[in-house]
């Protein structure tokens, strides 16, 4: 593909919702695997109090709508505004107190992680259960849609983000009851700054079921290791992320 076709596809319009401003992506298909739909609002005939505490609207207590659930809530329940960057809002917009932590801890993730995935780190990379690991630089792309790994020469590959079922943090450990195929790969729960490793199960176009590839912190220089140990960390937010968008 020509990085004119390329920007074409990425390119992005200014459009003026009912809930504010918002920056989206030209062609629906082409958008972020991180976005979120806005929701339908709450009809106002459908809603005479506040969904939140029971007040009854009136002229001096006016109904308002958080952009994230498109519930009907008075001011005191939904005054706060903060940034929707996964709703493409410019602006921060009005949510209710239950959207507004959600949407806040999204932006740490939009100011911090995504930046790491976008900037990338070097990993040894195994694809299904090849024995040989490679050295690649694994990175997210600029429009957030694909997994770029880099190795020698030629040796690209891409993954699709949307195409990504699972994934599974790794740590260095003794295997309970040796039962993983990998010897030294233990799964941690949760986002374990100390893991090493990931695990990523998705689909491949045109392929039938689930393909694996496992990537590793290299043992190399101290500083790539860490970058390494929080692109993992990132990439464990990223998707999920992604699961929770999947369920709404
Ligand atoms: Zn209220
Ligand atoms: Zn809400």
């Amino acid at each position: 593909m020509s990085s004119e076709v390329a920007a074409r596809r990425d390119a992005k319009k200014l459009v003026r919702s009912p809930s504010g401003l918002r920056m989206v992506p030209e062609h629906r298909a082409y958008g972020s695997p991180f976005g979120l739909e806005e929701p339908p609002w709450v009809p106002d005939k459908e809603c005479p109090r506040c969904m939140q505490c029971d007040t009854k609207f009136d002229f001096l207590t006016r109904k308002h709508h958080c952009r994230r659930c498109g519930k009907c809530f008075c001011d005191k329940c939904c005054g706060q505004k903060v940034a929707l960057r996964r709703m493409c809002f410019v602006d921060p917009v009005r949510q209710c107190a239950g959207c507004a932590p959600v949407s806040r801890r999204e932006a740490d993730f939009y100011d911090r992680q995504l930046k790491l995935l976008l900037s990338g780190a070097t990993f040894l990379v195994t694809f299904g259960n090849s024995e040989k690991p490679d050295t690649m630089v694994c990175r997210l792309s600029s429009n957030q849609r694909f997994l770029l790994l880099d190795g020698d020469g030629d040796d690209h590959r891409e993954i699709e983000v949307a195409r990504i079922a699972a994934v599974q943090m790794l740590t260095e450990g003794l295997p309970p009851g040796g039962r993983l195929g990998h010897p030294y790969l233990v799964p941690t729960p949760g986002g374990n700054a100390r893991a090493t490793g990931m695990t990523l199960q998705y689909t491949a176009p045109g392929a039938e079921g689930l393909a694996q590839l496992t990537l590793m912190a290299s043992e190399d220089a101290d500083g790539s290791r860490r970058q390494a140990t929080a692109w993992l960390a990132a990439m464990h937010k990223a998707a999920k992320l992604l699961h929770e968008s999947r369920d709404q």
